[in-house]
């Protein structure tokens, strides 16, 4: 873990406003960017409240959160008591009513719009009028989005990155309707989280993705088509590009599914060839080898070190 996630006193849940502010928050998905998301937001002092499919992912999360949390205690970026706190401002949610007192409810479900379209469907009643939503989808249309909620002008993109509690970025993507005062709370939001905004317009997978995404696809096409082994990607990208991780470690690392998910969107919004998903990435997500979350994708995690799988 890098640098301590700590709550600001101008913006964080205790200042002294008046006015509408964020002090709870909700989120929908325990998978690896709900766990982070609710790590950074409970060391910040935020009240979470974390909804799942099953109770098992929500453990499952915690546990992920209490070691991530370990791992800072154990570099001193926070103490065991930060810790405890945090873990005791944690609480499932089994049902979006739980979401009734929520003033921000972030989705950071799977990549698919059908699954986000029937979340949002179902979320809205549950909460009081002027509760923000946000989306953490990596490339779907936020105004698309904020179209199926009963409340466009309170909506917005958070996209987050992985691992959250590391990485500094958020970018924020306003829909069509997405009025001034929900941008305005929502950058406030991610500052108090220690974090730095980017804005991007909402267009298919915004800034960050529009141009990561596509060099990971080539990295799968290089490898289709033989030019490389898995380990050659991966060396030539990190030592010959500077980069930290290779494009299938990283691809790993993010999930197939969503890169897949990812390049689809790519390519059907922007209707460009030039984003066509490699079939090999196809292959892999049909074969259920999402990476690291499956334990199996282009490198084998089940030893003790990676072993490529090509
Ligand atoms: P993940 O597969 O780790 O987790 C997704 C979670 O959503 C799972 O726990 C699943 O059970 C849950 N879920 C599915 N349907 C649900 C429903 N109807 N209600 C409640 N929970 C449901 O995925 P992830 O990597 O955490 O990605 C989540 C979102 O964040 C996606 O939109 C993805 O594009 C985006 N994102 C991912 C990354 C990344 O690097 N993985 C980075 C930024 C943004």
């Amino acid at each position: 873990m890098d640098t301590p996630v700590m709550p600001s006193e101008k913006t964080g849940p205790n200042a002294d406003t008046d006015s509408f502010s964020i002090r709870n928050i909700g989120i929908i998905g325990a998978g690896q960017m709900g766990n982070g998301i609710a790590h950074v937001a409970a060391l910040s002092d935020y009240g979470v409240l974390i909804n799942d499919l099953t109770s098992e992912a929500f453990e499952k999360a915690m546990l992920t959160i209490s070691h991530n949390l370990d791992r800072q205690v154990a570099k001193d970026l926070i103490s065991e008591a930060d810790k405890k706190k945090a873990l005791a401002r944690i609480a499932f949610a089994d049902s979006f009513a739980a979401f009734k007192d929520c003033d921000l409810v972030i989705e950071a479900a799977v990549e698919d719009e059908g699954i986000k379209r029937s979340i949002f469907a179902g979320l809205c009643a549950h909460l009081k009028p002027e509760a923000i939503i946000a989306t953490n989808t990596s490339s779907i249309s936020v105004t698309r989005l904020a179209a199926v909620t009963d409340r466009p002008d309170r909506f917005i993109g958070m996209h987050f990155m992985n691992p959250v509690p590391l990485m500094e970025l958020v970018e924020l993507i306003r829909g069509i309707a997405t009025e001034d005062e929900t941008f305005e709370l929502s950058r406030t939001f991610v500052h108090s989280l220690g974090k730095t905004t980017a804005v991007s317009e909402d267009f298919p997978a915004f800034i960050v993705n529009r141009i990561l995404l596509p060099m990971i696809n080539e990295a799968v096409y290089t490898l289709y088509e033989g030019v490389g082994t898995v380990e050659s990607i991966d060396k030539a990208m990190k030592l010959g590009a500077n980069h930290p991780m290779g494009p299938l470690e990283l691809a790993d690392f993010i999930g197939l599914d969503t890169c897949l998910s990812v390049m689809q969107v790519l390519y059907e919004g922007l209707a460009d060839s030039k984003y066509r998903p490699c079939p090999l990435l196809v292959k892999y997500v049909e074969a259920g080898w999402l990476g690291r979350k499956t334990k199996r994708g282009f490198y084998d995690y089940r030893g003790d070190v990676p072993v490529p799988t090509r």
